[in-house]
C-alpha cells in the first residue's frame, strides 16, 4: 500500500515548487490507489507565520489537491501537526541516547560561535567540533540534573560511507565525514526538522518520500537515523529544481513564485497544475494538455528527470489561454464577474457573456478580459492610444468618410454582424476605397485601440446607441 505525504512548513506563501511537490505526491498516491497525507511541520517556531496553514489549505483546495489523512481529515496516525507531537520526539531522542546514537550537548551559543569563526578563519567547513560527544554518562546526567541547558545531537559514525537509492537520482553516496553531529532536539525541547521528519515518516508508515532536491543533503542524516532506530527507511525520490530562464534557482526577483500570485493574476488552477506536472516529468506522449484524471493515469516517478526544469512563463500563458478557450462563457462568467466588480463596471449577465464570447480566443489570463476589453464597459478615453496606429488611420480624410458613413449606420434597423458588414462594404465600394479605410477608424473611435475582436461582432455587442455615440464624439472631438 502506497502512503505518501506532503509536509509543508507554514512559513508564509505557498511556493510553486511546493505545489509541484504536493501535486506529484497526490498523483503518485492516486495512480497507485494509495493514501495521500498532509503533515504540518511547524516545529521551527522562529519561522512560523500566522495564517500560513489556512492559506496553504486554501491553496491546495484551489488546486484540487486532496488528502486522505491530515489535520482536517484526521486519521489513524494523528495528530498531523508536529507541534502537537513534541512529547513523541522527546521520547525518541531519549531512546537514541540510550542506544548510544545521540548525546546531550551543553555547548553555549557563544562557544559554538567561536568554534565556527575559528573554522572559517582556517578555511574549513563549519561543523560542531564534537566536544560533548565524549562526556561520560555520569557527567552528562549530573549536568542535566543540575538544570544546565542542553541540546541532543546525533552521533554520526566516523569513517563511513552512507549509501541510499533514489528513484530519480539513482545510487547516492555521502562520506560521513561531511555530516555534522546534527542537533535533533533543541534546548527548548522542540525537535529539529530531521528528528521530527523521520519519526513521523516512520510512525505514519510512509512508503515513498517525494520532495524537492534541496532536501537531498539531509537524506544521509535521515538514513543514519533510520539505522540508529533500527527502522526500515522509505523509498526516496528527490524532484529536480525549478529554474529561472537563465538556469538560476527559481527566485522571486525574476517573477512570481507564490501560487497565490498566479491565482490572483487570473491563472486557472487546471492550467497551473497541468503546467507544473510537466516541470520535471515527461509523459510518454507528445501531448501537453492533460486533465487531472489523465495525469493520474499516466504519472510515473520513473519518468521524472534529474535535470532542473526551467519555469517557462510563456508556456504557462499559452496553456492558460488554451484552458480559457476550452471553457464555455457560462463557466467563465463567475470568474470574470469579480474582476468587473473590482473596477466598478456595471453590466448584466447577458452582456458579459457576449463580451466573454468575443474575447475568449484572445486572452491569456482572466484579468485580460477587463484589461484588454475595458471599452465594452466604459467609453475609451484615448489616453493610452497607440499613436502610430492613430496617425496612420485617424487622418482628416478618414474622419470625413466616417462622418459621411454615420447616417447610413444610424439608419440601420438591425444592428447585427451581417448588416453592419454589408453597410460598411457597400459604402467602401461606392467610394472606391478598401473596407480597411473604414474599419480601422471605426475601431479606433469606438474602442480607442488598434486591436481586438472582429469589428462587426464588437459593434454588435456594444450596441447601436453606444457605438454611434462614440463615433459621433470621436468625429467631432478627436484630432
Ligand atoms: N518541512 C519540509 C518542507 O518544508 C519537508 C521536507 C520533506 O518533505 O522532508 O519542505
Amino acid at each position: 500500500m502506497v502512503r505518501v505525504r506532503f509536509a509543508p512548513s507554514p512559513t508564509g506563501y505557498v511556493h510553486v515548487g511546493s505545489l509541484r511537490t504536493a501535486l506529484y505526491n497526490y498523483l503518485f498516491a492516486r495512480h497507485h490507489g494509495g493514501v495521500n497525507i498532509l503533515r504540518i511541520e511547524d516545529t521551527d517556531r522562529t519561522r512560523y507565520v500566522e495564517g500560513a496553514v489556512e492559506n496553504m489549505l486554501r491553496t491546495m483546495e484551489w488546486a484540487g489537491i486532496t488528502f486522505d489523512e491530515g489535520p482536517i481529515q484526521g486519521g489513524p496516525c494523528g495528530p498531523y501537526v508536529q507541534s502537537e507531537r513534541t512529547e513523541l520526539y522527546r521520547k525518541h531522542a531519549d531512546e537514541l541516547i540510550a542506544r548510544g546514537k545521540a548525546y546531550p550537548c551543553f555547548c553555549t551559543p557563544e562557544r559554538l560561535d567561536q568554534v565556527r569563526k575559528a573554522q572559517q578563519a582556517a578555511g574549513i567547513p563549519p561543523m560542531y567540533d564534537r566536544l560533548c560527544r565524549n562526556l561520560t554518562k555520569e557527567e552528562a546526567d549530573k549536568r542535566i540534573a543540575s538544570g544546565e541547558a542542553h541540546v541532543v545531537r546525533m552521533r554520526v559514525p566516523i569513517g563511513e560511507v552512507v549509501r541510499f537509492h533514489d528513484i530519480i537520482r539513482g545510487d547516492v553516496e555521502f562520506d560521513s565525514k561531511t555530516i555534522d553531529d546534527q542537533v535533533l532536539l533543541k534546548s527548548d525541547g522542540f525537535p529539529t526538522y530531521h528528528l521530527a521528519n523521520i519519526v513521523d515518516d516512520h510512525l505514519m508508515q510512509i512508503t515513498h518520500v517525494i520532495r524537492g532536491e534541496e532536501w537531498l543533503p539531509s537524506t544521509p542524516k535521515h538514513v543514519l537515523l533510520y539505522e540508529a532506530f533500527g527502522w526500515e527507511p522509505p523509498k526516496f525520490a528527490h524532484l529536480p529544481l525549478l529554474l529561472n530562464a537563465d538556469r538560476s534557482k527559481l527566485s522571486k526577483r525574476q517573477g512570481d513564485v507564490a501560487v497565490e500570485d498566479y491565482r490572483d493574476n487570473g491563472y486557472l488552477p487546471e492550467a497551473l497544475v497541468n503546467f507544473l506536472a510537466l516541470m520535471g516529468w515527461n509523459p510518454s506522449a507528445t501531448e501537453e494538455l492533460f486533465s487531472i484524471d489523465e495525469l493520474i493515469r499516466q504519472f510515473d516517478l520513473e519518468r521524472v528527470n534529474k535535470a532542473g526544469a526551467v519555469f517557462n512563463r510563456e508556456k504557462l500563458d499559452w496553456m492558460n489561454a488554451e484552458y480559457i478557450r476550452k471553457m464555455t462563457p457560462a463557466e467563465l462568467l463567475p470568474l470574470v464577474r469579480p474582476l468587473l466588480e473590482a473596477r466598478n463596471y456595471v453590466a448584466g449577465d447577458e452582456y458579459v457573456l457576449q463580451v466573454i464570447h468575443a474575447m475568449q480566443e484572445r486572452v491569456r489570463t482572466l484579468p485580460d478580459f477587463v484589461d484588454f476589453a475595458s471599452y465594452f464597459f466604459v467609453p475609451p478615453d484615448f489616453t493610452d492610444v497607440d499613436e502610430k496606429y492613430k496617425s496612420k488611420h485617424w487622418t482628416p480624410e478618414a474622419k470625413e468618410r466616417l462622418r459621411a458613413l454615420l447616417p447610413k449606420l444610424e439608419a440601420l434597423e438591425t444592428w447585427d454582424h451581417d448588416s453592419l458588414e454589408c453597410t460598411v462594404r457597400e459604402f467602401a465600394e461606392a467610394n472606391g476605397i478598401s473596407a480597411g479605410k473604414l474599419i480601422h477608424p471605426i475601431r479606433l473611435a469606438v474602442t480607442g485601440k488598434g486591436m481586438g475582436p472582429g469589428l462587426f461582432e464588437l459593434l454588435h455587442v456594444i450596441g447601436k446607441a453606444e457605438s454611434v455615440r462614440r463615433m459621433e464624439k470621436a468625429v467631432s472631438t478627436l484630432n
